[in-house]
């Protein structure tokens, strides 16, 4: 079996320290960076430059550039976000694309015109519904044709809202070319349990029987139409819960820089079968507690 061994990064500085550690791949390109901190939006030009920064370091290596994900709890100073109840429930990531298009638009020409160059995958966040993906896919569609770029680009999406995961064969069935699980975002909403939230984030564990649940099934569905799932959240750069997530048909998984040759290890040291033995004990589990037992720590 092969699982590929990918990094998360959040800037073109991060290329050549992933590369160094071992990373096969960028499986999330955090695009905030260029977008926050400052009085106005980045231009096509100062952002096509970036993304190709970025995509000369990896060649022939495959690179997912997320669309911006910003608003809920990451103010731009040039849009107007408004008062939230429930910022995480509200105007976030590509539901800020999808309603104003300008600079979404703009990110998304500058995307395509690396990706004829180089071998450069798109991810949109947040995706909701098939609604959400068809109108962002549509818009990425436009803004390329208006680049006037040749060739196929390959256009995902992360599953961080649990009607994806739910969905997945809706998804799968779909034209989305690839998912990437966000557990950092997935968990939360599964559990409905905020992240930040001091009383709670103890609990907030991907390693809680729902949400491998949810891994498991969408992984299933997914292969059944030869998609493919990848991790990106943080629980792909935890050695403890790898094997598990590789039991239950996980074919990528991207960490955190310092975790990929740890990460890499974990991988190494079961068989596929041992992998899927302890990802059926592990989605029979009660408690994220019980989940964990089943690989001690020394052992991952
Ligand atoms: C996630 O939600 O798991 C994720 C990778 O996105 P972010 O952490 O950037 O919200
Ligand atoms: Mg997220």
């Amino acid at each position: 079996f092969r699982v590929e061994i990918a990094a998360n990064i959040g800037s073109p500085n991060d290329v050549s320290p992933a590369l160094e550690y071992g990373a096969e791949g960028v499986g999330l390109f955090r695009t905030e960076f260029l977008f926050m901190d400052r009085p106005q939006a980045p231009s096509e030009d100062e952002q096509f430059e970036a993304y190709r920064r970025a995509a000369l370091l990896m060649g022939e290596r495959p690179l997912i550039i997320r669309t911006l994900d910003v608003g809920g709890d990451k103010p731009l100073a040039y849009v107007d976000m408004g008062q939230e109840a429930n910022p995480f429930l509200g105007w976030r990531a590509v539901r800020v694309g999808l309603d104003q298009p300008e600079f979404f638009k703009t990110q998304l020409r500058a995307i395509a015109r690396v990706a004829a160059e180089f071998p450069v995958r798109v991810m949109f966040p947040m995706i909701a519904t098939l609604d959400d993906w068809r109108a962002a896919k549509a818009i990425f569609d436009e803004e390329r044709a208006r680049t006037g770029a040749a060739g196929e680009v390959s256009v995902g999406i992360m599953m961080e809202v649990p009607s994806v995961a739910v969905m997945a064969r809706q998804f799968a069935a779909s034209d989305v070319a690839f998912f990437s699980v966000g557990t950092n975002d997935l968990t939360s909403y599964t559990l409905a349990m905020d992240r930040g939230h001091p009383k709670l984030a103890t609990q907030v564990d991907p390693c809680n029987p729902a949400v491998l649940t949810l891994i498991g099934d969408a992984a299933e569905a997914l292969h059944a139409h030869g998609k493919w799932l990848g991790v990106c959240g943080g629980v792909a750069s935890d050695a403890q819960a790898v094997p598990i997530l590789v039991g239950l048909g996980v074919d990528e998984l991207s960490c955190s820089i310092p975790a990929i040759p740890s990460v890499k290890a974990a991988v190494r040291s079961r068989t596929l079968a041992e992998c899927q033995a302890l990802a059926s004990q592990a989605v029979a589990c009660s408690t994220p507690a019980q989940v964990r037992a089943l690989v001690p720590m020394t052992d991952s």
